[in-house]
């Protein structure tokens, strides 16, 4: 493939690119305005893509600190579930083997001690509460004095027949371990008519169950509590580094503490197999520490570009603005004579050619006078070239205070001629306009001691033409016409004004 047609599409791109930028340019240069308005708009863009961003990574990050507490809740839920499963079979074992002369069977006590070796060693105690609320053969001291634990809410329950599950007691305090805190799981023992038989009972020892709970400790919540279906907390697990006040306050307060499961929104995990559920607090505070301090920089740094986006829109706008000034200086300058103030020959020039072809789309009357003062070289021998430049602008003075209507021009042609372009003047308006010019130099009345009216006069031509299309070199040949009615009027005297009326150039 030839060279030339791989590059063709980028020199096209580069060309438009070019044409674009020259056209914003030019927007720019006449409303600088806009550059302003187009930085602050995009100092907002860049504000509100930055707190837009910054609320989606907050939602992103409470969402994703709530995934982690549902999985250490998940966790602690399977692994409290495994052991539940264990002790649940071991009390379906005590309750079928019970032996009223024997309450616990040996082969029944190495069950129960297999069963706690294998159970994370949460197991304190088993023992079988009879029917008449009194301790029958603990399993560490089968001898030691019965107790009467009638009054135990997991007794009660099975008694009056409420339950026939298994039974998570309160946490309480122990009666045959020295006041050791616990929680009874418990079972119903019942005759083959279901009659109430007594309570078949694993005492958990509450800082053993701590302990487990502990295991599961993550910086990723800020606080596990494992709870009974009705809201009493049996044990609960704080991570001191994130809420060091709740870790002192838990150690404090032996107090059984209650939750309303039902206003826990999140991050609860039931346990299978026992009536219990396990709940994980999001640390939330934590991570939205970490997103605090990343918004404070990233916020500062979106704001630092803000700002640095209106004021370099704002110091581009006024740079623009003094560039668009100063070129409108230049161009009024390189448009304006320097000597008499009044429009230059390249003014008169562009504004010719753009009144003939304005007039040429409507054939409308395009006139033009051709001003000279006369015998002015004379007036420069005799008084000077600094008095004659005096009378120069007196004598444009004049002319340009004739040149009333908005669409009039009067400018300097070059020494001392003069040009006022008339659109839409018809030849006598243009003749009268002519004879006003020259009245008004006349009536300047300045001392011409070598000229034949004794004063400054000026002598003009003046052609009207019926502006048509396709006419070639128009302007041109509409100044010489002008040119030759002046020179005619040299001609017949000077101080007068010569007239002429063209219906197109041939
Ligand atoms: P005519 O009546 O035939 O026009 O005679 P004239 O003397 O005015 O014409 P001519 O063309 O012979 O001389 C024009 C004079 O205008 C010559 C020059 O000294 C003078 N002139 C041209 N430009 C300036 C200028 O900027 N300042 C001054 N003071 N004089 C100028
Ligand atoms: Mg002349
Ligand atoms: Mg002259």
């Amino acid at each position: 493939m030839p060279l030339r047609s791989v590059t063709a599409p980028f020199a096209y791109a580069g060309r438009v690119l070019r044409r674009w930028s020259r056209g914003l340019l030019a927007i720019l240069d006449a409303r600088p305005g806009l550059i302003c308005v187009a930085g602050v708009l995009c100092a907002i863009v860049v504000l509100a893509s930055m707190i837009a961003w910054l609320i989606a990574d907050h939602t992103d990050r409470i969402e994703r600190a709530h995934g982690r507490a549902q999985s250490v809740a998940l966790l602690v839920a399977g692994g409290l579930s495994a052991n539940m499963h264990i002790y649940d079979a071991l009390l379906d074992d005590m309750a079928a083997t019970r032996d009223p002369e024997a309450p616990l069977a040996d082969n029944v006590r190495e069950r129960i001690r297999f069963g706690q070796a294998i159970s994370h060693e949460l197991l304190d105690d088993a023992f079988i509460v009879g029917a008449n609320g009194m301790l029958e053969a603990p399993l560490d001291n089968p001898s030691a004095p019965s107790v009467d634990l009638r009054d135990r809410d997991y007794f009660k329950a099975f008694a009056r027949g409420d339950s026939h599950d298994l039974y998570v007691s309160e946490p309480l305090v122990s009666r045959i371990r020295d006041g050791r805190r616990s929680i009874a799981l418990a079972r119903r023992i019942e005759a083959p008519d279901h009659a109430f038989e007594g309570v078949a009972v694993l005492a958990v020892g509450l800082d053993n169950f701590q302990r487990f709970i502990s295991s599961f400790e993550s910086r990723d919540v800020v606080a596990v509590r494992v709870v009974r279906l009705d809201g009493v907390v049996l044990g609960s697990a704080v991570h001191p580094d994130n809420a060091p006040s709740l870790a002192t306050k838990e150690v404090a307060d032996g107090a059984i503490e209650r939750i309303d499961l039902a206003r826990v929104k999140c991050c609860v995990a039931h346990v299978s197999g026992a009536p219990l559920a396990v709940i994980a607090t999001p640390s939330t505070e934590l991570t939205l520490g970490r997103w605090r301090s990343q918004a404070i920089w990233q916020g500062a740094l979106a704001a630092a570009f803000a700002t640095t986006l209106v004021l370099g829109s704002m110091a581009l706008e006024s740079v623009m603005r003094s560039r668009y000034e100063a070129l409108a200086e230049l161009r009024k300058i390189s448009l304006t004579d320097a000597l008499t103030g009044l429009s230059n020959r390249r003014a008169l020039d562009s504004r010719l050619d753009e009144e003939w072809h304005r007039a040429s789309r409507n054939n409308r009357k395009l006139s033009i006078l051709f001003i000279d003062i006369d015998r002015f070289k004379l007036f420069n021998d005799e008084y000077g070239h600094a008095v004659g430049d005096e009378v120069l602008r007196s004598v444009a003075q004049a002319i340009g205070a004739q040149a009333r209507r908005a669409q009039d021009m009067a400018a300097r042609y070059g020494g001392e001629e003069f040009a006022v372009v008339l659109p839409d003047t018809d030849a006598p308006e243009a003749a009268r306009m002519a004879e006003r010019v020259r009245h008004a130099v006349e009536e300047l009345r300045i001392e011409h001691a070598k000229s034949d009216a004794g004063a400054v006069t000026v002598s003009v031509g003046c052609t009207t033409v019926t502006a048509t299309a396709g006419v070639e070199h128009a302007v041109e040949k509409l100044l010489e016409a002008a040119d030759a009615q002046l020179l005619i009027a040299k001609a017949s005297g000077r101080n007068r004004v010569c007239a002429s009326v063209l219906d197109t150039f041939a």
